[in-house]
């Protein structure tokens, strides 16, 4: 089979041909239909990040296909079963954090395309527990993003507690922040979108965005507190004066949500206002087995958009620097 693997931080991947894994107990061999660019991918390969995966491993948690073997004890996934694999590979379910919904938070964990190889390739391993049925008329293509990027958005405005009638400000329009915009109407808010292109800010407004703002040339934090200010802002955007914009443009009881993670991200909070203000700082990182089902539930009764490119896996290179380069539409959805 072929393989994108990440031989050394910050150089292309190399397309190596690999035998096909054969599944330990409890996996499963998943053969790709699709996988999805995440930016966390290329903070992978460009070992970016504190804590760093290890060279040589292959990239990709948004992976899509259907069960091609089983390993012993496997019980609930049969052959051909659609199947989505997430960034969270594996979690121990007994520690404190898995007990109580939290198994994101788990120590144990192992991560798909971080600390275990991913979904780059034609055919990848999976935990067979922590691999998401994919109801029936869900296209692959768009189960893929739904996989990282709208399982982690859902959570992100779960964690926001976003109420209808909040107003909430969503920062990034990408993979990521065209269904974060979504989410956050159907839980009832009123959206401000932030972005710095012309097709981002109509994306926005095309997925149900009320205001947008162009922070090219609006302060972002200024249009906000104009609208009275936001309960609920989610941080999608790699940039830090982003995250501090939004902070501004809280109102008193807001809370802003961090999720995209910058690779030396700081957000400098001023303790007297945020004291004063009552404004909560939360970060947020993917979603549960339980929160991907509702994602797909959500997805099935079509009250989702998914909007993606597709491009050969031959190309992922290409497609980085068309995600480094802010080219792609919202995500580039790979395919064998
Ligand atoms: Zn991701
Ligand atoms: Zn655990």
């Amino acid at each position: 089979m072929k393989a994108a693997v990440v031989r050394k931080f910050g150089e292309p991947l190399v397309m190596e041909d690999r035998p096909i894994p054969s599944p330990g107990p409890g996996q499963v061999t998943v053969r790709m239909e699709a996988s999805g660019l995440c930016h966390t991918d290329i903070h992978a390969a460009n070992g970016d990040w504190p804590v760093k995966p290890t060279p040589p491993f292959v990239p990709g948690h948004e992976g899509v296909g259907l069960v091609h073997a089983t390993g012993e004890g496997v019980s609930g996934l049969t052959i051909g079963q659609r199947v989505a694999v997430p960034w969270l590979g594996y979690a121990c379910g007994t520690c404190k954090h898995c007990l109580t919904g939290w198994e994101t938070l788990c120590l144990q964990q192992l991560d798909t395309g971080y600390s275990v190889d991913g979904c780059y390739a034609e055919y990848f391993l999976a935990e067979a527990a922590f691999a998401a049925k994919v109801p029936d008329g869900i296209d692959p293509f768009e189960a893929a993003p739904l996989s990282c990027a709208g399982v982690t958005t859902y959570k992100a405005v779960k964690v926001g507690n976003v109420r209808p009638a909040d107003l909430v400000a969503i920062s990034g329009v990408g993979g990521l922040g065209h269904l974060a915009v979504q989410y956050a109407k159907i839980f009832g808010g009123t959206v401000a979108a932030i972005e710095v292109t012309d097709e981002k800010l109509q994306l926005a407004k095309d997925l149900g965005a009320d205001i947008t703002i162009d922070a090219r040339t609006e302060d972002p934090a200024a249009v906000l507190q104009s609208h009275g200010g936001a309960d609920v802002a989610i941080g999608l955007a790699v940039d830090d004066k982003s995250f501090a914009a939004a902070y501004a443009g809280l109102r008193r009881g807001g809370r802003l949500v961090l999720v995209a993670l910058p690779a030396a991200g700081t957000l400098p909070i001023p303790v007297f206002d945020t004291v004063l203000n009552g404004t909560s700082v939360i970060g947020s990182i993917v979603g549960t087995r339980a929160d991907l089902l509702d994602v797909f539930a959500l997805h099935a009764a079509g009250q989702t958009r998914v909007i993606y490119e597709t491009r050969p896996l031959a190309a992922v290179n290409d497609s980085i620097q068309e995600v480094l380069h802010g080219r792609a539409k919202a995500r580039i959805v790979m395919a064998p």
